[in-house]
């Protein structure tokens, strides 16, 4: 089923003509506000140039004013020495390429990054630290730890925390509570005082501003000349006198792109992290690959690790991933339709597919990630350090993709069954805004058999049949009597489904981090096909391909990288 929120289809297969003339222009024009599109703008800025950035949304921020606010920030930052942490940037690389780290299920985390943009990467992070603080960002007042880190490096804690602060989070529409302004760690710290800092250096944000085509002097040839753009149905043509960088966030909620990387990633996966705040809809890969661009690490994608796909930790409703919950006071409650039930025991429930079947022990975990302390002890470049990670499937994730034997790649919708005597030990809701039964991600019925019946929404391809959930709870209620089970050997299960009414809360694994983009260069220059730079553009963090770590510090150093490298005085990219 096609979902508009999903897979937005505006951006052509090929370049926009020329336009006949400009309605807008300035020296750089970076496209999304989020953490690298922020940071690029206020760099820029600052260095004279004028500069516009264009917005989807109505409001800045993209992920990164959904996300924790916990910044990996190492090679020696004052933080650190602080504290007396030992680190370097040459610590910092060898961490970030050490091929001998690997998770419990055997994926590498580090070993398919590009080395030219690690070390980039690693120079900058001692900077980017000093110019957060610079511009207004409160770090929590304690040592660096691993506390939100992913795939971070393993030789030193590095994770900072942006102290939430005291503008309304985006999540609740209230700010937080004063008790924990300067102690809590939220995105709302890290992009609020961005966007100040960028007023104040003159950027000129433009919300509800769509970038939908990069002009370049010929198809593939030329410079980057500026984007086009739709401001509510209305084009806009913007020239950039210097260079464009793309900021967009990248490509996971676009179902035909992300499939590049996972054929099992089709449409039913439609509740993002981070969204609906923003889309990560591929916008800036398609536009920029329209025009010669190159997709670069894709490895990074389908490795299972860290926060690639995870299991949702709230069900019932549309978008339940572990970090995130929506409130009534957001202003996209509307979009995101429910709080969701949070999830304490996963004895409390079963998981069953589209045609009501159980498919893993449901206390399974979803993917685990590296960090400092993860691997006991560590020893950079050591081909013993395999020995030191016991093997762990952690397969609920592919056995719920596994599918139901139609021919579709993609699993269907997981649904967690469970019955009103779960309901009373989570202590949980069942009533909006708290599950989303208008929106088709929870149902209600006084038997199994009804219940099956009455789950319908169009990514249930097909009905499921009611014999068959009615199997199924009967086999496990079985297994809770004997404590064995035999199925999943799911760890003594505890509750059997027996209380009507009884429950179907969508439970669905979630897409988050994109880790494969466009390829760019040290100086975060956008390469083509051939190998050579596209004059004029650049791009950094999600949208950006070739290294592997979770979020918001590769976006905020690529972002410093990229504007600086744009408005220095040698001739600009190319
Ligand atoms: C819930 C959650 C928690 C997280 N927690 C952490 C954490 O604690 N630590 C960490 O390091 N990382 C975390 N992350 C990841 C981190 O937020 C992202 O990696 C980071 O924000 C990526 O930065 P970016 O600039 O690439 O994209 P974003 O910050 O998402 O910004 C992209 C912006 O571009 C806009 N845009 C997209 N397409 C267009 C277009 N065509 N035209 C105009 N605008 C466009 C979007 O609307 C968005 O505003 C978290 C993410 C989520 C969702």
């Amino acid at each position: 089923m096609p979902d508009p929120q999903e897979s937005r289809a505006d951006i052509p297969l090929g370049p926009p003509p020329l336009p006949a003339r400009w309605d807008l222009e300035a020296e750089v024009v970076v496209i999304g506000a989020g953490a690298t599109g922020m940071t690029a703008a206020i760099v820029a800025a600052e260095a004279g140039a004028s500069v516009i950035v264009v917005e989807q949304e109505a409001d800045i921020g993209g992920h990164a004013i959904t996300s924790g606010g916990n910044v990996p920030l190492g090679g020696g930052t004052r933080a650190q020495r602080n504290h007396g942490i030992v680190d370097s940037p040459a610590l910092l690389f060898a961490d970030l390429t050490d091929w001998s780290v690997v998770e419990p299920n055997g994926f590498p985390d580090y070993r398919y990054n590009d080395r030219e943009i690690v070390r980039a990467f690693v120079d900058h992070n001692v900077e980017t630290f000093d110019w957060l603080v610079d511009h207004g960002v409160v770090f929590v007042d304690k040592a660096p730890d691993a506390q939100g880190g992913n795939a971070v490096g393993n030789s030193a804690p590095r994770e900072m925390h942006c102290a939430v602060s005291h503008w309304p989070m985006v999540q609740t529409g209230k700010p937080a509570d004063p008790a924990e302004q300067a102690t809590r760690s939220s995105g709302n710290g890290l992009m609020r005082p961005l966007e100040a800092a960028a007023r104040r250096a003159g950027v000129r944000i433009l919300l509800g501003h769509r970038m939908v085509g990069l002009y370049r002097e010929a198809p593939v040839a030329g410079r980057v000349l500026g984007i086009a753009a739709d401001h509510a149905g209305r084009p806009r043509a913007i020239r950039a006198r210097r260079a464009v960088i793309i900021g967009t966030g990248g490509s996971t909620g676009h179902v035909a792109f992300r499939r590049i990387a996972d054929p099992r990633l089709t449409e039913e996966y439609c509740g993002l992290a981070g969204m609906p705040w923003s889309d990560q809809d591929a916008s800036g890969e398609l536009a920029a690959m329209a025009i010669g661009a190159s997709l670069w690490g894709t490895y990074n994608q389908v490795g299972e690790f860290g926060f690639n796909l995870t299991k949702p930790a709230a069900i019932g409703c549309r978008y339940g991933y572990q970090n995130l919950r929506w409130y009534p006071g957001s202003a996209v409650f509307d979009r995101a339709g429910a709080i969701g039930l949070p999830v304490k025991d996963w004895q409390d429930v079963i998981t069953v597919n589209m045609l009501g079947q159980r498919f893993y022990d449901e206390t399974g975990r979803g993917f685990t990630t590296n960090n400092y302390n993860s691997l006991d002890p560590y020893t950079q470049g050591s081909w013993r350090n395999v020995e030191r990670v016991s093997f762990r499937a952690n397969n609920w994730l592919n056995a719920a993709m596994a599918g139901i034997g139609d021919g579709h790649n993609g699993g269907g919708p997981i649904w967690a069954i469970f019955d009103a005597e779960a309901v009373r030990r989570e202590g949980w809701i069942t009533e909006p805004p708290h599950v989303d039964r208008a929106g088709g991600f929870f149902f209600e019925a006084d038997t199994i058999a009804d219940l099956a019946r009455r789950i319908a929404m169009p990514h249930q391809r097909v009905p499921m049949p009611p014999e068959g959930l009615e199997r199924s709870v009967a086999r496990y209620n079985r297994f809770v009597a004997t404590g064995v089970d035999e199925e999943f050997a799911k760890p003594c299960p505890l509750f059997p489904i027996a209380t009507p009414p009884f429950f179907a809360a969508w439970a669905t694994p979630v897409i988050h981090d994109t880790r494969m983009g466009l390829r760019i260069d040290a100086r975060c220059r956008v390469i083509d096909r051939s190998g050579a730079v596209i004059p004029g553009l650049y791009c950094g963090g999600e949208s950006a391909g070739g290294f592997s770590e979770h979020g918001l510090s590769r976006a905020i150093c690529q972002g410093l990288i990229a504007a600086r490298d744009a408005v220095s005085p040698r001739p600009p990219a190319g």
